[in-house]
């Protein structure tokens, strides 16, 4: 089965503070799935480092205050394009980003409050029918 996978969780040094989050065992994954990452902040046009951003009302806003809706949505957009050209039906995408979290996401204040929603990539994989999946959620997986 093909799985679309947040670049970060793979080890890449993609997160805005330059760090990864390699929690999983990839390895096992592997075994199991042929795996396409994306990075959507990447993929939008932003840096690392980059400020970090959270979804507030149906704006992306940076932590000094500067939209960066357009670059979220570039990305969400790249995402679901690989997913449809490598007929991926799944992701596994990273707990509470603004773009790839599901299911709850940082209420846009900076002050580490979650809310239920997802982040801007997983809104738009969702309507296109892919199965999203967080990285604690990995067993659940069917085919
Ligand atoms: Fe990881 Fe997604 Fe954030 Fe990229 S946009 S660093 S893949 S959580």
């Amino acid at each position: 089965m093909n799985v679309l996978i947040s670049a970060c969780l793979l080890g890449c040094k993609c997160r805005y503070d330059g760090k990864d989050k390699n929690t999983i065992d990839i390895t096992k994954l592997k075994e199991k799935y042929t795996l396409f990452p994306i990075c959507p902040e990447l993929d939008g046009g932003l840096g690392v480092p980059r400020e970090p951003a959270e979804i507030k009302e149906k704006r992306v806003i940076n932590r000094k205050g500067i939209d960066v809706t357009k670059e979220y949505t570039k990305g969400a957009e790249i995402a679901l394009e690989t997913a449809l050209k490598n007929n991926c039906t799944v992701a596994i995408l990273k707990a509470r980003s603004p773009s790839c979290g599901k299911g709850e996401i940082y209420d846009g204040s900076f002050t580490k409050t979650l809310i239920n929603g997802d982040g801007i990539t997983v809104r738009v994989l969702k309507e296109a029918g892919i199965r999203i999946y967080t990285e604690n959620e990995i067993d659940m997986i069917t085919e």
